[in-house]
């Protein structure tokens, strides 16, 4: 049955071993033990047995009878006995769930040892000092993680034998000596008012029931809560025969990677201790020896070992992660599974991998992870640098990790000073960032707040850019008036121009310069994701961008478009912003303000060259880009035309929404001030007609988007604007440019009558009106869900931690509610037009697991930042497999 799963020795291998029943460790056991490799004999006690023992608080007389079976099996194999005084077996009991888990129980070896049996374990390996070594580490281990007596009471018995006998390494004590260690450490015992069981069954037992028990631990359970891990029945328990590096000179135990974590790189990188056990390699007792060492030693283990390395490489297509021992010459596997690797190297290895013939690209696009693409997107520290003292003792404060990547500038505190210093390299600090502040984000290597948490303001931006941010660094007090920051602990301060090293990845600010390593965005990289691209030819991957050098960086990351431009983004720069605001506030400039749009468009579409360019008509409520009534004064006033501040400020006053998100913005502009859609469709227009002009070969495809659509009306009037403006300027120019017009989703009613979006005509000539549906899922998800994303900082950790989401809807789309509208649109609309293009733009373009949705809906293609565009690429070729 499947409560007991034999593996190594005489036992036959399972068909299909499932890692949910037996779990990882025993996964890989199981399997080692079918293809030949070999492993000590043993048997899982399966997750169903772990949840009985839940249930029921014990481990039934039968299950104790199956037991007591199983380890007969092993006896035979073995040909000793458990606790027979003349040959004993031991075993080892190991914890393995199906996900790797810290804060399960620890591993207790030499199970089955006691006074008797250590005798009979000296006379039959002919070795006193190795069994009663065995002996101890038995008692100190058992005492510790199945008694709950501290590791250090042992330890301080074993200092004080230590200094009695005058040795300095546990390998210089004699038999005898440790055999008068057993002794002190049964004293341990004696202190703590617990009993060694002297009956080998009994701590057989006492050990299963150890590793259960731990399941419903506090840590592992916390564990599990903070990753997300819910779905598991239980741990999984290994009895497994031990084996021993500790015989001697030529026994010995380690850990390797069949190819280099780090880099990528196939060659073995691994750690031999010889004569010693296990845990040692890990305590750090002693110093182990690069792997290669067991070569000169050992040759035949370690040829057997490399061999061993293949095989597996080969069944589980994957770089493999192993722990082994050698006994008397003779090689042990113990463990295998897949090795933990940075960015590089999944990239790396991917590519190698089906170079090799070992996987296919298919396969290949599974071993590398989100987290892979986004660390090798950005300069980093490297791992040296952040081992070494000097990063480490110069660490003064801790934030959120609010932006991938590191950087190094001097201080800038405000925007102004980040834009006037920025060709000496900057790191802007602000207590938060408002988007008044985006041109010094802009100019600035990273940013750092002391306010707002990972999805503030300050951390978006620096995300859609690729900037290192640490924010919400509470530690910090940040002064923009004195230019200061301050460490609230220590009261170091730091001023203007001082250099900082700010790592994004963990928060940390280091307050000196430390060197960072710039990403390759090389070989493997670019392979990888093309076979990603080549898998997902039904859902594309483009950006969002909103300037030249984004719409370049973007298609530098392989980007097949541009799928939102927010036009106004570009507003902020400080030489636009008054003419803007002019506009904005008296009518002027518009021609001005054209003007910029038309420079700007005219980038985009360069940078793209032949790739839509999808641009959405003013969105944002005007105020955004007033200035605050504080801040005004009387050149400010003079420079907007106004007379007096006062007058200026009344204007800015009148302008008030209490509720801007659902106020004055959108298509709404446009239909209250015409001129908007007029300007903006005539700067389109324009910019690609300029393009052709200058090149004929040049290929501009315009795609104009309406916002903030709910009602036909309002989608028909800018239609019918933008279209005859575009007629206008290509009749006038005699240039063709080809472009498309469509509405975004984003009002929950434009999704419910979406058939009849898709279907509006030209009352003029009877063409469609509508070529796309883009799907603004932030604003959908805000408005379906009726919770303001800008305030949703005040619950909705909440609402996770106590299961009322489960996960911010914000970054993985809710896909019953809002998703469901995005179906619904999605069928209805390309039921009432079948060539209808079908997207998603916003933040969820960018996450894997609301793209394994999109992918589903049957989207043409996703939008996201520039940045996540490789993630998203490698996204979509997964969720295309
Ligand atoms: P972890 O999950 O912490 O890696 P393991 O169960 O792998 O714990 O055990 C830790 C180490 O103990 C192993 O790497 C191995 O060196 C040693 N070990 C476990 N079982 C045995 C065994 N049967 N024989 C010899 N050594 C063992
Ligand atoms: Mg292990
Ligand atoms: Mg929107």
């Amino acid at each position: 049955d499947a409560k007991i799963v034999q593996f190594g020795g005489s036992a036959l291998p399972q068909e299909k071993p499932d890692k949910q029943i037996v779990g990882g460790k025993g996964l890989g056991l199981q399997i080692m033990s079918g293809i030949g490799v070999s492993v000590p004999p043993g048997f899982t006690l399966t997750t169903p047995v772990c949840q009985e023992f839940q249930d029921s608080g014990d481990l039934s007389d039968e299950m104790w009878a199956a037991v007591r079976e199983a380890v007969k099996r092993i006896e035979k194999d073995t040909g000793k006995g458990y606790g027979n005084p003349e040959n004993p077996l031991l075993f080892s009991c190991r914890s393995g769930a199906a996900v790797s888990m810290p804060g399960m129980m620890d591993t207790v070896l030499n199970i089955g040892l006691n006074k008797e049996t250590v005798e009979g374990l000296a006379k039959a390996t002919n070795n006193k000092r190795f069994a009663y070594d065995a002996y101890r580490r038995l008692l100190d281990m058992f005492g510790d993680v199945v008694l709950g007596i501290s590791h250090e009471a042992f330890e301080r018995r074993l200092e004080m034998l230590k200094m009695k006998k005058g040795v300095r390494d546990d390998t210089d004590f004699s038999a005898d000596d440790l055999e008068e260690l057993c002794e002190a450490y049964y004293e341990v015992y004696a202190e703590n008012d617990k009993s060694f069981p002297e009956d080998p069954f009994e701590q057989l037992k006492a050990c299963v029931k150890a590793v259960f028990s731990s399941w419903n631990a506090d840590r592992a359970i916390k564990y599990r809560e903070i990753n997300g891990i819910a779905s598991l029945l239980g741990t999984a328990c290994n009895i497994q025969t031990m084996v021993f590096g500790n015989r001697g000179e030529t026994s010995g135990t380690g850990v390797a990677f069949s190819r280099d974590p780090g880099t990528g790189e196939n060659k073995m990188k691994g750690e031999y201790l010889i004569n010693a056990q296990g845990e040692d390699v890990v305590a750090g007792i002693r110093t182990p020896e690069p792997i290669a060492r067991m070569k000169e030693v050992l040759p035949d283990a370690y040829e057997q070992f490399m061999s061993n390395v293949d095989i597996l490489e080969k069944h589980f297509k994957d770089m493999q992660d192993v722990e082994f021992t050698v006994e008397d010459g003779k090689l042990w596997m113990l463990q295998c599974r897949s090795g933990k690797r940075t960015g590089q190297a999944a990239f790396k290895i991917a590519a190698d991998l089906v170079e090799e013939g070992l996987c296919t690209p298919e396969e290949a696009l599974f071993k590398v992870e989100p987290d892979h693409v986004k660390q090798v997107l950005h300069p980093t520290f490297s791992s040296e640098a952040l081992e070494s003292k000097e990063y480490k003792d110069n660490v003064v404060a801790v934030g959120l990790a609010g932006g991938p990547g590191a950087a190094i500038g001097k201080l800038a505190f405000t925007t102004e000073d980040a834009e006037a210093r920025q060709s000496e390299g900057v790191i802007l600090v602000r207590e938060n960032t408002s988007p008044e502040d985006v041109g010094g984000m802009w100019a600035a290597n990273g940013i750092v707040t002391s306010r707002g948490g990972v999805t503030s303001h300050a951390a978006v931006v620096a995300r859609g850019w690729g900037k290192p941010c640490v924010c919400g660094c509470e530690q910090l007090e940040i002064d923009e008036k004195s230019k200061t920051m301050t460490v609230k602990r220590t009261g170091e301060t730091f001023t203007e121009g001082d250099t900082i090293s700010v790592n994004g990845n963990t928060g940390e600010i280091v307050r000196v310069a430390i060197e960072t390593s710039s990403p390759a965005l090389d070989g493997e990289f670019g392979k990888v994701l093309g076979w990603a691209d080549a898998l997902s030819d039904k859902c594309k991957v483009m950006a969002n961008a909103d300037s030249g050098p984004d719409a370049t960086k973007a298609a530098e990351l392989g980007a097949q478009g541009v799928g939102l431009c927010r036009t106004e983004h570009m507003f902020f720069a400080p030489e636009r912003l008054p003419v803007v605001r002019r506009w904005i506030l008296r009518g002027e400039d518009l021609d001005k303000v054209q003007e910029f749009q038309r420079t700007d468009f005219r980038e985009i579409m360069a940078a793209m060259d032949g790739k839509p360019v999808t641009i959405r008509l003013l969105d944002p409520p005007l105020h955004e880009f007033l200035p605050r009534v504080q801040q005004v004064d009387d050149a400010m006033a003079k420079e907007l035309g106004y007379s007096s501040a006062a007058a200026l400020i009344s204007d800015i006053e009148s302008m008030h929404e209490e509720n801007p998100m659902l106020g004055l913005r959108g298509c709404r502009l446009a239909i209250v001030r015409p001129e908007v859609a007029t300007m903006q469709a005539e700067a389109i227009i324009n910019a690609a007609a300029d393009l052709i002009e200058q090149n004929p070969d040049a290929k501009p495809f315009p795609r104009i988007m309406v916002p903030l659509v709910g009602s036909i009306p309002e989608f028909v009037t800018q239609a019918i604007i933008i279209k005859r403006t575009a007629e206008r300027i290509k009749a006038e120019r005699n240039i063709d440019v080809p472009y498309e017009i469509g509405t975004m989703i984003e009002v929950p009613r434009a999704a419910l009558i979406s058939d009849q979006l898709a279907s509006v005509v030209d009352p003029e000539d009877g063409q469609p009106l509508c070529s796309f549906f883009s799907f603004g899922t932030n604003d959908l998800t805000q408005m379906t869900m009726g919770i303001s994303r800008d305030d949703s900082g005040a619950f909705i950790p909440t609402y996770l931690e106590n299961g009322i989401l489960e996960e911010d809807p914000f970054k993985t789309i809710d896909a019953e509610g809002v998703g469901w509208l995005v179906r619904h649109s999605s069928v209805n609309g390309r039921a009432a037009s079948p060539g209808l293009s079908l997207s998603v733009c916003g933040e969820h373009g960018g996450d894997p697991q609301s793209i394994e949705f999109f992918d589903k809906v049957g989207l043409d293609y996703v939008s996201c930042s520039p940045f996540r565009v490789p993630v998203a690429r490698l996204a979509t070729g997964q969720a295309a497999v």
